[in-house]
């Protein structure tokens, strides 16, 4: 691993920490009832910009390669005919993981001097894809999380939309499935499929989970996405990965601890473990807050206060829990904190 991708100032690689491979074999899961179709996205405003979005930073999260196929021009020609079709007064363009060299050297070929696309090779640096921060690098735009782009004319799409959007729109062919990326400790591997929208998780995961563990399950993933209980919870356009992880809360003590007698568990029991004042949490946000001084109001009731030092710029990319060594749960906080305000 190279030096500067083992830091976390303003982010963290989470593809080199936690490297995953996939399964290369693709399933295909049909739903049980009539599949639903692949909603094309309905424009009120004029789009002058259009971001596509081609810089995953989870290792959980849909891979490239699975809609590019390794066939980066077909891709590109797809967006050129959507541009065309749809977005003709519209800017596009293409941000592009720098882990992907030939697919940026290649849409860099491909865009030549044209004035309508431009190509963008970014650090897959995690939360480096979230909106606000696309927005801001590729546009130099400021947008609130949380907040839709398109009265500003921004569209941001992942490389699937733009698959259905050309398959649907232009080559007239209804979409009723999606490609998702299924990962997870509690799996026996970790796989992409290929599931008809309506399918629900439950059906998803037959088969898959590891027999004997307790599991939990992530629609989008550990950090930014929702843990779920009930897996009749069917797959719409949204969902691009499920993350089942073992639950673990035993600690796995040194050999000469005698780890059968002693049952130490991570569970809490009384009181919380301290805020030890590392500024992990500080340095790792990607937009410059500062988690720990949100939990220490917080812990003395200044929920209120705690507002007041630019809280609504977190993006909630989940990061200073993540990084915290108390294993606080700063983002659960800032999230509560931030919910006062829509309430009053
Ligand atoms: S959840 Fe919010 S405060 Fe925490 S690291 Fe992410 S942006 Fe910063
Ligand atoms: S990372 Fe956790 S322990 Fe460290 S300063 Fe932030 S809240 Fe405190």
């Amino acid at each position: 691993m190279k030096k500067e991708t083992m830091g976390f100032k303003g982010g963290f690689h989470l593809l080199d920490a936690y490297p995953l491979s996939v399964c290369n074999i693709i399933d295909e899961i049909s739903s049980d009832s009539t599949p639903e179709t692949f909603q094309f996205p309905v424009f009120g405003q004029k789009i002058k910009h259009v971001i596509v979005n081609l810089c995953p930073t989870e290792p959980w999260a849909l891979p490239n390669w699975v809609i590019l196929k390794h066939k980066t021009i077909v891709f590109l020609n797809m967006i050129k005919e959507i541009q065309k079709t749809y977005f003709s007064d519209a800017r596009l363009y293409l941000a592009i993981t720098e882990k992907e060299d030939r697919v940026v050297e290649e849409a860099r070929n491909f865009a030549g001097g044209e004035d309508w696309i431009r190509v963008f090779s970014l650090s897959a640096k995690y939360p480096q894809d979230d909106p606000v921060i696309l927005t801001k690098i590729v546009l130099g735009m400021d947008v609130n999380f949380g907040q839709d782009t398109k009265p500003f004319g921004i569209l941001i799409l992942d490389p699937q939309t733009i698959s259905a959007m050309h398959e649907q729109g232009i080559m007239r062919k209804d979409v009723t499935s999606r490609y998702l990326a299924l990962s997870g400790t509690g799996l026996r591997e970790n796989e992409i499929i290929h599931v008809e929208l309506g399918t629900s998780v439950e059906k998803i995961l037959k088969n898959k989970v590891r027999e004997a563990v307790t599991f939990r399950v992530f629609i989008n993933g550990p950090l930014r996405g929702k843990e779920i209980t009930d897996f009749s919870q069917k797959i719409d356009w949204s969902v691009n990965n499920i993350v089942v992880l073992e639950e673990k809360n035993r600690k796995a003590l040194f050999p000469m601890f005698k780890a059968d007698e002693l049952a130490f568990t991570t569970n809490l029991i009384g009181e919380s473990r301290r805020c030890v004042y590392c500024n992990f949490c500080d340095d790792i946000c990607p937009v410059d807050l500062e988690p720990a001084l949100y939990y220490h109001s917080y812990v003395r009731g200044e929920k209120h206060k705690a507002r007041l030092y630019n809280m609504g710029k977190c993006i909630e990319c989940g990061l200073c829990s993540f990084i915290c060594p108390s294993k606080l749960e700063l983002q659960k906080i800032i999230i509560e904190c931030k919910a006062l305000g829509k309430h009053e």
